[in-house]
């Protein structure tokens, strides 16, 4: 049977409301960065962190809150909203730190859940106990970018984490009832479609909640641009990354969450694909797509994601 759990469709169904993600800043580096595990970041990675639309690191999380919410406010009609801590690795930081942003977060009584992006390897025991005891407060979800299950790509875009502490990290995450999205990326360089679809297979059995699909993007001032400049490897064309979708989607289990099916880069730096800066367009196209495939049964994407 075709299905299609989307993240708007969880989000209503828990909080009776669309929401809408308020894109936070709180650390300003990574382990892959700054030399602990790696240097110079994941190649695809840019200067901002996969966090381009952050707000201002300097600024308070409140005064962020507050510049996110008027980022948001023309498409809000009587939404809530997700703090969601989206640059470098969010809990790359001190344990109290993360306390006192939660806290803050906390302070606005329109904001109903928190999203954290981080690495596998940032969850230790203290950040644990962090989130474990605000996740009686706030509903939290841990996001990883896991990218690959490959060790041989995961080598390539310079990841620095092991599979195996992926494993772990979701196993104390899910003890302590905090949900885990894996983010996976399509397209990286010398995957086959197979290979791609093993990871799909991988996150779909591994015990995570949500999944987060993200096209390949080849960002300005990227190692992986150099590469793409060289001509070693090549991007989705539409159609490609469609059917790559499609087929992912048949894949995952029924009642996964759906968080993300394109890319989220900015505009601004991104290098190719071109048609994907039109995320309308690619929303609308894949929408079309898939309900040609019958994937979607009568849901529509836009709404969705
Ligand atoms: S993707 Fe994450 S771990 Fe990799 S360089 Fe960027 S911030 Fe660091």
């Amino acid at each position: 049977m075709q299905r299609f759990y989307s993240y708007n469709q969880y989000m209503r169904e828990k909080f009776g409301c669309k929401m809408y993600k308020l894109s936070l800043s709180i650390s300003n580096t990574c382990p892959n960065r700054d030399g602990t595990k790696g240097a110079g970041g994941c190649i695809f990675c840019s200067e901002g962190g996969s966090g381009d639309f952050a707000a201002a690191y300097c600024k308070s999380i409140t005064e962020q809150i507050e510049d996110a919410k008027k980022l948001v406010s023309r498409k809000n009609r009587g939404g809530k909203y997700i703090a969601y801590f989206q640059s470098f690795t969010s809990t790359y930081i001190a344990p109290q730190k993360l306390r006192d942003a939660l806290n803050e977060v906390l302070k606005d009584k329109d904001i109903c859940a928190v999203s954290i992006a981080t690495r596998a390897d940032c969850l230790g025991d203290e950040i644990l106990a962090v989130l474990s005891e605000f996740s009686y407060k706030i509903p939290i979800t841990v996001e990883m970018g896991l990218q690959t299950i490959h060790d041989k790509t995961a080598r390539l875009i310079n990841r620095c984490c092991d599979l195996n502490e992926y494993e772990a990290s979701l196993e104390k995450l899910k003890a302590l009832g905090i949900e885990v999205v894996y983010h996976i990326i399509a397209g990286l360089p010398f995957e086959t479609e197979e290979e791609f679809l093993e990871t799909v297979r991988y996150v779909g059995k591994s015990g995570a909640d949500g999944i987060k699909i993200q096209l390949l993007h080849i960002l300005k001032g990227t190692e992986l641009e150099k590469m793409f400049n060289r001509g070693e490897f090549k991007v989705f064309s539409k159609e490609e990354y469609f059917t790559l979708v499609a087929k992912a989607l048949e894949i995952l289990p029924p009642d996964m969450v759906i968080h993300r099916l394109t890319g989220d880069g900015a505009k601004k730096i991104l290098i190719a694909p071109l048609w994907s800066a039109d995320k309308k367009d690619v929303l609308n196209s894949l929408n079309r797509y898939l309900e040609e495939n019958d994937i979607l049964q009568g849901k529509k994407i836009s709404d969705a994601l």
